[in-house]
């Protein structure tokens, strides 16, 4: 017999649980109402404000971890299983976690023998235990590590608040509903994968489909089956594009679905336009990041512009600054600024890092980093991090992003990530990295240069070009820049 079912203003559909499929991993599937008992049970042993680490592989396990420590009221810090043993330690103990939950078959790291751990299990059981009240929605819900690239990674304390907020405007903007099947193919130690991609469908009962491991014949075989949406990241979309033409049955489940979204990194124009092309389908993008959740998105109903990442959700404040931290009011697609955002998807802090917190705010507007213009009617274009995607040259101040995405539409060029370098005469010069289609001709770098001087302009041509095998990304995909200069 079931016990009774948790109270949850998070995620209303655990507390009148119902046959519906919540979660689907493979093989493995919950419905609404065993998901209440496995996870109702498992925070029945957890404790408010307690934080727990939570070894996030690609698993039911780690969904079920996760609703749980929210039903307790106890922080979730969600663990990547291939971060290396120094910076583990340097995370548990910063965080400071109770005990790890990790999947029975886990192995862990010698980083996290000094907790006590728990298992998680999902088969349900037969009582649940009544859990304490629901905690105020400042409380910490999740925190989530950056990813480091510019120092040890630091804690961003997500409160409930900003799940909610973030979550419910995405449903919003995208209209998501009940019957949407989300199609992800996204690790679980991430905003992206975790808090959008399986806590944003069981806030609406809807179902979340995740795919394991990513292919393009999984996201087919899910979206010719009940799959309404897909989440996923450009490396993703890039191999989509890659084949979508050939493959008229890859083309038509594409078609079939509701919306495709891409965020994490800029989606390249030319990927975005034969996905299109080849489908119909519809691809918005949008913008976010560990401290702000969500920024921007383009509506469902709403018109896609390749190259943009949308405008601001409902609740989301958006301004762009100039170096000297004045607002630029001038929308027009040529300004460019750096992104500042101000809104109830904020985090709190910086764990144990109030120097790092206060650094990232101007009043109570955060400074993302982003570099970006605006279109007339307010559709926010990114030009890059402001660290390393802005180069200073013959006093021009110049955007990777724009010259990337001229580099991929030449038909030689299979991926491309443009840097500036140190140069005596201009200050900077523009240097691009290119992997050449695999058994296509090599590119000659003045081609290139030339390619990029007519698409653009001759400023903005590359003076180095260097060839590689493979470009530097992390787990989602994205760029990793400072690696191409090691
Ligand atoms: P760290 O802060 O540790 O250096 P990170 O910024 O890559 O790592 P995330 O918070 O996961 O970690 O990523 C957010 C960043 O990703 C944004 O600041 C932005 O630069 C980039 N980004 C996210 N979505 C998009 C998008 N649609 N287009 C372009 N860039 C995007
Ligand atoms: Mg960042």
């Amino acid at each position: 017999m079931r016990g009774e079912s948790p109270v949850s203003t998070l995620f209303p559909a655990l507390s009148t649980p119902s046959a519906k499929t919540a979660l689907r991993f493979g093989e493995q599937s919950l419905t609404y109402a065993e998901l209440a008992d496995v996870a109702g049970a498992l925070a029945g042993e957890l404790a408010p404000g307690r934080r727990v680490a939570v070894w996030a592989t690609p698993t039911m396990e780690t969904s079920v971890a996760v609703v749980a420590a929210l039903l307790a009221g106890a922080p979730v810090v969600p663990l990547n299983p291939k971060t290396g043993e120094r910076e583990l330690a340097h995370i548990i103990g910063d965080s400071e976690p109770a005990l790890v939950l990790a999947e029975h078959r886990a192995e862990l790291p010698a980083a996290l023998e000094t907790l006590p751990r728990a298992g998680i299990d999902t088969a349900p059981p037969p009582v649940t235990v009544p859990l304490p009240a629901e905690p105020d929605e400042e409380a910490p819900a999740v925190i989530v590590y950056t990813s480091g690239t510019t120092g040890p990674p630091k804690g961003a304390v997500l409160p409930r608040r900003a799940l909610t907020a973030t979550l419910d405007a995405l449903q919003d903007a995208w209209q998501w509903t009940e019957e949407d099947v989300l199609v992800h193919g996204l690790p679980l130690f991430h905003v992206h994968g975790l808090i959008l991609g399986v806590l944003g469908p069981l806030r609406r009962a809807g179902t979340v489909h995740h795919l394991g491991r990513f292919s393009t014949e999984g996201v087919r075989e899910a979206l010719d089956g009940d799959g309404t949406m897909l989440f996923g990241v450009p490396t993703m979309y890039h191999r989509i594009a890659e084949e979508v033409g050939g493959n008229g049955q890859l083309a038509k489940a594409l078609a079939g679905a509701r919306l495709l979204v891409s965020g994490s990194a800029a989606l390249p124009v030319h990927d975005h336009e034969r996905i299109a092309a080849a489908s119909g389908a519809r691809i918005v993008e949008r913008y976010g990041m560990t401290e702000t959740l969500m920024n921007t998105s383009v509506r469902a109903d709403g018109e896609r512009r390749p190259g943009t990442v949308g405008l601001p959700l409902g609740g989301v404040e958006l301004r762009l600054v100039d170096e000297d931290g004045r607002t630029l009011d001038a929308w027009d697609g040529e300004t460019v600024g750096e992104i500042q955002v101000r809104g109830r998807n904020l985090f709190t802090e910086y764990l144990n890092r109030p120097d790092a917190t206060a650094e990232a705010f101007d009043g109570g507007w955060f400074r993302t980093g982003d570099m970006a213009t605006r279109d007339p009617d307010g559709y926010v274009r990114i030009v890059g991090r402001k660290a390393t995607d802005i180069i200073k040259s013959g006093g021009y101040k110049i955007g990777a992003g724009e010259i990337e995405n001229a580099l991929l539409e030449h038909p030689e060029v299979a991926e491309a990530a443009v840097t500036g370098e140190s140069d005596d005469d201009l200050g900077e010069r523009i240097v691009a990295w290119i992997v050449p289609v695999p058994g296509a001709r090599r590119p000659g770098e003045q081609e290139l240069a030339d390619h990029v001087a007519r698409q653009l302009s001759p400023h903005k041509r590359p003076r180095v070009v260097r060839f590689r095998e493979a470009l530097p990304r992390n787990d989602m995909g994205k760029l990793m820049k400072r690696a191409l200069h090691e």
